[in-house]
């Protein structure tokens, strides 16, 4: 496929049970399937077949070291892909899977260095999606599958986003609707008793912590712990300003006096917005915020605007990651 695979649009199939058995019968051919998970969507293939692994890093554009997480349906079925799945994992299965939680443990002899960038960890997750855990367990093995974006592009929380951003470069997709929770799992390393947050997401440290009754070592919004948790991933085209509810309206203003095209985006629209400011649909809450948020990224550059200022959530559960994924795209430019 050449690189003009993108112009033209992929199959999207809407669910059905015809349309998760040709999805299966792509990932058993070594194909790419796009597929729902109540985080993004993502770009999936036969985690055991590290030629239709390749074929993943090929259509992102992605260094092929940058690792992927194996989807799977159950708790069960992960263990066949980890080599050892210590006493806080076990815990932490129960409590939050089917859900969205990535766990990186030693990585079992199944796994190929395709998936993990020859890391000797992997990781894993049972999404809490009915359509990818369909797809999952018709197709019995473990699918890899990172965010279904071209690298360094938004993650998709749609099927269009899907079939605009990757085009021909994926066999299919199945459109399972918008994505329930919006940001990307949370990824816990467990290393026997140490356990460790890489990335933040609908499941909190302080969930984490709480259910194996250890400590958990955080990584504050920095340089980023997971390896391929660049800035550009969680930017659009339009440069990223964050700003907090009081001086909002005036960091809008002096981006509109400098010339720019300024959306807005926050929970409660700042109020003196200057002329020329476009306000983005308001978000309702720090759930909705995270559900909306790639969308609304996406719609700053389809509004044609150069510079979004966006006033992030509390910063409590899911407001976490919504502000951890501002912040990153606030340093992308
Ligand atoms: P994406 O779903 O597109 O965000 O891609 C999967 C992400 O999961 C990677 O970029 C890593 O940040 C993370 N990840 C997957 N496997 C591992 C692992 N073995 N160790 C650390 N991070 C991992
Ligand atoms: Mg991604």
């Amino acid at each position: 496929m050449g690189d003009d695979g993108a112009a033209r649009r992929p199959p999207v199939l809407a669910v059905s049970p015809e349309a998760l058995e040709e999805a299966v019968r792509v990932l058993r051919g070594g194909g790419l399937v796009a597929f729902p998970t109540e985080t993004v969507y993502g770009l999936g293939a036969d985690a055991a077949n590290p030629d239709a692994v390749a074929r993943i890093f090929a259509a992102k554009g992605r260094p092929a070291d940058h690792p992927l997480i194996v989807h799977v349906a159950s708790a069960e079925a992960a263990r066949g892909w980890a080599a050892s799945f210590p006493e806080p994992a076990r815990a932490l299965a129960e409590a939050f899977w089917p859900g969205p939680l990535t766990l990186v443990l030693p990585r079992s002899d199944r796994v190929p260095d395709a998936v993990t960038g020859g890391r000797a960890t992997v990781g894993l997750r049972v999404p809490d999606q009915p359509v990818a855990l369909a797809l999952l367990e018709r197709f019995g093995g473990g699918v890899a599958a990172p965010s279904a974006n071209r690298f360094g592009r938004v993650s998709p929380t749609t099927a269009e986003h899907v079939a605009a951003d990757l085009g021909e470069r994926v066999d299919l997709v199945v459109d399972g609707g918008p994505c329930a929770v919006g940001v990307e799992s949370t990824i816990v390393e467990v290393d026997g008793d140490r356990l460790t947050v890489l990335r933040t997401g609908a499941v909190t440290a302080e969930d984490v912590a709480a259910v194996t009754g250890l400590p958990v070592a955080a990584t504050p919004t920095g340089p980023a712990r997971a390896p391929g948790m660049l800035a550009a991933h969680y930017a659009p085209r339009a440069r990223v300003v964050l700003a907090e509810a009081p001086e909002a309206a005036e960091t809008v203003a002096r981006w509109v006096e400098k010339g720019h095209r300024v959306a807005v985006l926050a929970e409660v629209l700042p109020e003196g917005l200057p002329q020329g400011a476009v306000p983005l649909p308001p978000v309702a809450s720090a759930r909705d915020y995270a559900r909306v948020l790639y969308q609304r990224l996406r719609d700053v550059d389809a509004a044609g605007a150069d510079v979004v200022v966006a006033v992030p959530p509390e910063p409590a559960g899911i407001g976490l990651a919504v502000r951890d994924r501002l912040l990153r795209a606030s340093r992308a430019h």
